[in-house]
Protein backbone atom coordinates (compact mmCIF):
# COMPACT_ATOMS: atom_id res chain seq x y z
CA UNK A 1 0.00 0.00 0.00
CA UNK A 2 1.45 3.20 -0.87
CA UNK A 3 0.21 6.60 1.09
CA UNK A 4 -0.68 8.45 -2.32
CA UNK A 5 -3.15 10.12 -3.57
CA UNK A 6 -5.97 12.68 -1.88
CA UNK A 7 -4.36 13.74 1.15
CA UNK A 8 -5.76 13.17 4.78
CA UNK A 9 -9.39 14.91 5.28
CA UNK A 10 -9.24 15.83 1.39
CA UNK A 11 -13.22 15.85 -0.19
CA UNK A 12 -13.90 12.38 -1.73
CA UNK A 13 -14.13 12.17 -5.69
CA UNK A 14 -17.05 10.18 -5.17
CA UNK A 15 -19.79 9.82 -2.68
CA UNK A 16 -21.26 7.12 -1.06
CA UNK A 17 -24.05 7.03 -3.17
CA UNK A 18 -22.56 7.33 -6.27
CA UNK A 19 -20.27 4.44 -5.32
CA UNK A 20 -23.28 1.73 -4.89
CA UNK A 21 -24.35 3.05 -8.22
CA UNK A 22 -21.37 2.03 -9.92
CA UNK A 23 -21.25 -1.19 -8.01
CA UNK A 24 -25.09 -1.77 -8.87
CA UNK A 25 -24.12 -1.03 -12.18
CA UNK A 26 -20.72 -3.38 -12.13
CA UNK A 27 -22.88 -6.27 -10.63
CA UNK A 28 -25.31 -5.91 -13.18
CA UNK A 29 -22.44 -6.45 -16.55
CA UNK A 30 -21.13 -9.42 -14.29
CA UNK A 31 -25.08 -11.27 -13.90
CA UNK A 32 -25.56 -10.66 -17.69
CA UNK A 33 -22.06 -11.56 -18.59
CA UNK A 34 -21.44 -8.24 -19.73
CA UNK A 35 -18.14 -7.16 -18.66
CA UNK A 36 -16.35 -4.13 -19.66
CA UNK A 37 -13.40 -4.01 -21.35
CA UNK A 38 -12.51 -0.77 -19.25
CA UNK A 39 -12.16 -2.72 -16.21
CA UNK A 40 -9.53 -5.59 -17.74
CA UNK A 41 -6.29 -4.77 -16.33
CA UNK A 42 -4.37 -3.09 -18.96
CA UNK A 43 -0.88 -2.47 -18.95
CA UNK A 44 -1.73 1.33 -19.82
CA UNK A 45 -3.95 1.50 -16.92
CA UNK A 46 -1.83 -0.32 -14.59
CA UNK A 47 1.27 2.73 -15.24
CA UNK A 48 -1.24 5.35 -14.64
CA UNK A 49 -2.35 4.05 -11.84
CA UNK A 50 1.64 3.42 -10.07
CA UNK A 51 1.37 7.22 -9.93
CA UNK A 52 -1.36 6.65 -6.83
CA UNK A 53 -4.47 5.49 -6.33
CA UNK A 54 -7.84 6.99 -5.53
CA UNK A 55 -10.63 3.59 -4.98
CA UNK A 56 -13.90 4.49 -5.24
CA UNK A 57 -15.39 1.92 -2.60
CA UNK A 58 -13.99 -0.31 0.18
CA UNK A 59 -15.54 -3.95 0.44
CA UNK A 60 -14.57 -6.06 3.26
CA UNK A 61 -15.50 -9.66 1.89
CA UNK A 62 -15.05 -13.41 2.73
CA UNK A 63 -11.81 -15.46 1.02
CA UNK A 64 -14.18 -17.86 -0.43
CA UNK A 65 -12.59 -18.17 -3.81
CA UNK A 66 -16.02 -18.04 -5.25
CA UNK A 67 -16.36 -14.39 -4.59
CA UNK A 68 -13.53 -12.50 -6.05
CA UNK A 69 -14.61 -8.65 -5.51
CA UNK A 70 -13.43 -7.25 -8.33
CA UNK A 71 -14.99 -9.66 -10.62
CA UNK A 72 -18.31 -9.88 -9.49
CA UNK A 73 -18.78 -5.85 -9.85
CA UNK A 74 -16.56 -5.83 -12.86
CA UNK A 75 -13.59 -3.39 -11.57
CA UNK A 76 -10.64 -3.03 -12.87
CA UNK A 77 -6.87 -2.09 -11.34
CA UNK A 78 -7.55 1.11 -8.72
CA UNK A 79 -11.04 0.48 -8.28
CA UNK A 80 -11.62 -1.18 -5.24
CA UNK A 81 -10.16 -1.04 -1.69
CA UNK A 82 -10.71 -5.29 -1.11
CA UNK A 83 -10.30 -6.79 2.46
CA UNK A 84 -10.66 -10.27 2.36
CA UNK A 85 -10.94 -12.77 5.58
CA UNK A 86 -13.00 -15.65 6.10
CA UNK A 87 -16.60 -15.16 7.27
CA UNK A 88 -15.89 -11.28 6.05
CA UNK A 89 -15.01 -10.63 10.60
CA UNK A 90 -14.31 -7.65 11.47
CA UNK A 91 -11.08 -7.37 13.77
CA UNK A 92 -8.72 -4.62 14.63
CA UNK A 93 -6.76 -4.60 11.19
CA UNK A 94 -9.78 -4.80 9.21
CA UNK A 95 -10.65 -1.35 11.10
CA UNK A 96 -7.72 -0.18 10.34
CA UNK A 97 -7.63 -1.38 6.85
CA UNK A 98 -10.97 0.86 6.40
CA UNK A 99 -9.93 3.64 8.66
CA UNK A 100 -6.26 4.03 5.70
CA UNK A 101 -8.70 3.92 2.84
CA UNK A 102 -11.15 6.53 3.93
CA UNK A 103 -8.46 8.89 5.02
CA UNK A 104 -5.70 8.66 2.52
CA UNK A 105 -7.96 7.97 -0.32
CA UNK A 106 -11.02 9.54 0.60
CA UNK A 107 -13.44 6.78 0.15
CA UNK A 108 -16.57 6.90 0.64
CA UNK A 109 -18.41 3.71 0.64
CA UNK A 110 -17.24 0.78 2.88
CA UNK A 111 -19.31 -2.69 1.50
CA UNK A 112 -19.07 -5.37 4.20
CA UNK A 113 -19.89 -8.94 1.47
CA UNK A 114 -21.49 -11.87 2.52
CA UNK A 115 -22.19 -14.49 0.34
CA UNK A 116 -24.46 -17.44 0.94
CA UNK A 117 -24.08 -21.28 2.08
CA UNK A 118 -20.48 -19.46 3.69
CA UNK A 119 -18.42 -21.86 4.82
CA UNK A 120 -17.26 -19.89 8.31
CA UNK A 121 -20.47 -19.19 9.20
CA UNK A 122 -21.59 -22.76 8.63
CA UNK A 123 -18.72 -24.20 10.38
CA UNK A 124 -19.64 -21.88 13.32
CA UNK A 125 -23.25 -23.40 13.30
CA UNK A 126 -21.58 -27.04 14.00
CA UNK A 127 -19.14 -25.53 16.50
CA UNK A 128 -21.90 -24.70 18.40
CA UNK A 129 -24.44 -27.87 17.74
CA UNK A 130 -21.18 -30.02 18.39
CA UNK A 131 -18.46 -28.40 20.31
CA UNK A 132 -14.67 -29.48 19.37
CA UNK A 133 -12.60 -29.55 21.41
CA UNK A 134 -9.43 -29.56 19.30
CA UNK A 135 -10.07 -26.82 17.10
CA UNK A 136 -7.13 -24.72 16.49
CA UNK A 137 -6.94 -21.47 18.52
CA UNK A 138 -6.40 -19.37 14.88
CA UNK A 139 -9.43 -20.75 13.46
CA UNK A 140 -11.85 -20.64 16.72
CA UNK A 141 -10.40 -16.87 16.59
CA UNK A 142 -12.97 -16.71 13.31
CA UNK A 143 -15.58 -18.89 14.80
CA UNK A 144 -15.39 -16.89 17.94
CA UNK A 145 -16.22 -13.59 15.84
CA UNK A 146 -19.33 -15.47 14.22
CA UNK A 147 -20.43 -17.07 17.45
CA UNK A 148 -22.59 -13.65 18.81
CA UNK A 149 -24.47 -12.95 15.85
CA UNK A 150 -25.30 -17.14 15.26
CA UNK A 151 -25.88 -18.13 18.91
CA UNK A 152 -28.87 -16.00 18.97
CA UNK A 153 -31.10 -17.69 15.89
CA UNK A 154 -29.96 -21.23 17.35
CA UNK A 155 -31.49 -20.11 20.75
CA UNK A 156 -34.40 -18.92 18.18
CA UNK A 157 -36.85 -21.41 16.81
CA UNK A 158 -34.77 -22.13 13.83
CA UNK A 159 -32.83 -25.49 15.44
CA UNK A 160 -35.01 -27.56 12.87
CA UNK A 161 -34.61 -25.89 9.50
CA UNK A 162 -31.03 -26.09 8.98
CA UNK A 163 -31.40 -24.34 5.33
CA UNK A 164 -32.88 -21.33 6.75
CA UNK A 165 -30.73 -21.17 9.67
CA UNK A 166 -27.51 -20.62 7.43
CA UNK A 167 -29.58 -18.07 5.50
CA UNK A 168 -30.44 -16.15 8.56
CA UNK A 169 -26.95 -16.92 10.10
CA UNK A 170 -25.23 -15.12 6.97
CA UNK A 171 -27.27 -12.18 6.92
CA UNK A 172 -27.15 -12.00 10.66
CA UNK A 173 -22.96 -12.03 10.57
CA UNK A 174 -22.81 -9.20 7.58
CA UNK A 175 -25.14 -7.00 9.51
CA UNK A 176 -22.66 -7.84 12.75
CA UNK A 177 -19.98 -6.91 10.51
CA UNK A 178 -21.12 -3.96 9.14
CA UNK A 179 -22.05 -2.64 12.45
CA UNK A 180 -18.92 -3.49 14.30
CA UNK A 181 -17.25 -1.40 11.62
CA UNK A 182 -19.61 1.56 12.30
CA UNK A 183 -18.83 2.04 15.67
CA UNK A 184 -15.44 0.07 15.35
CA UNK A 185 -13.46 3.55 15.91
CA UNK A 186 -13.56 7.10 16.95
CA UNK A 187 -12.38 7.92 13.41
CA UNK A 188 -14.88 6.13 11.53
CA UNK A 189 -17.55 7.32 13.76
CA UNK A 190 -16.59 10.92 12.86
CA UNK A 191 -16.22 10.00 9.01
CA UNK A 192 -19.52 8.91 9.38
CA UNK A 193 -21.08 12.12 11.47
CA UNK A 194 -19.47 14.47 9.26
CA UNK A 195 -18.05 13.43 5.96
CA UNK A 196 -20.64 11.02 4.36
CA UNK A 197 -19.22 7.66 4.96
CA UNK A 198 -21.59 5.06 4.63
CA UNK A 199 -21.49 1.44 5.72
CA UNK A 200 -23.81 -0.74 3.94
CA UNK A 201 -24.25 -4.72 4.28
CA UNK A 202 -24.52 -6.75 1.21
CA UNK A 203 -25.21 -10.81 0.48
CA UNK A 204 -23.61 -12.36 -2.93
CA UNK A 205 -25.49 -15.15 -3.98
CA UNK A 206 -23.39 -18.24 -5.60
CA UNK A 207 -26.06 -19.27 -7.65
CA UNK A 208 -27.80 -16.46 -9.23
CA UNK A 209 -24.10 -14.27 -8.96
CA UNK A 210 -26.23 -10.85 -7.55
CA UNK A 211 -25.26 -8.54 -4.78
CA UNK A 212 -27.84 -7.48 -2.81
CA UNK A 213 -27.46 -4.69 -0.85
CA UNK A 214 -29.64 -5.15 2.33
CA UNK A 215 -27.86 -3.47 5.71
CA UNK A 216 -27.78 0.59 5.78
CA UNK A 217 -28.22 1.38 2.41
CA UNK A 218 -28.98 4.85 1.79
CA UNK A 219 -32.62 6.14 1.27
CA UNK A 220 -32.98 7.51 -2.27
ZN1 LIG B 1 -17.47 -17.27 3.16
Amino acid sequence: MAATGPSPGSTPLISAREALALLRDGNGRFVADVRSHDSLPSRARRIELAAGQEPFAAVLGCSDSRVPVEIVFDQGLGDLFVIRVAGNIVAPSQVGSVEFAAEQFGTRLVVVLGHSDCGAVVATLEQLKRPRENQSRNLRSIVDMVRPSVEELLAGGLKGDANELVRQAVRANIRASANHLRHGSEVIEQLIRNDGLVVVGAEYSLKTGVVDFFDGVPED
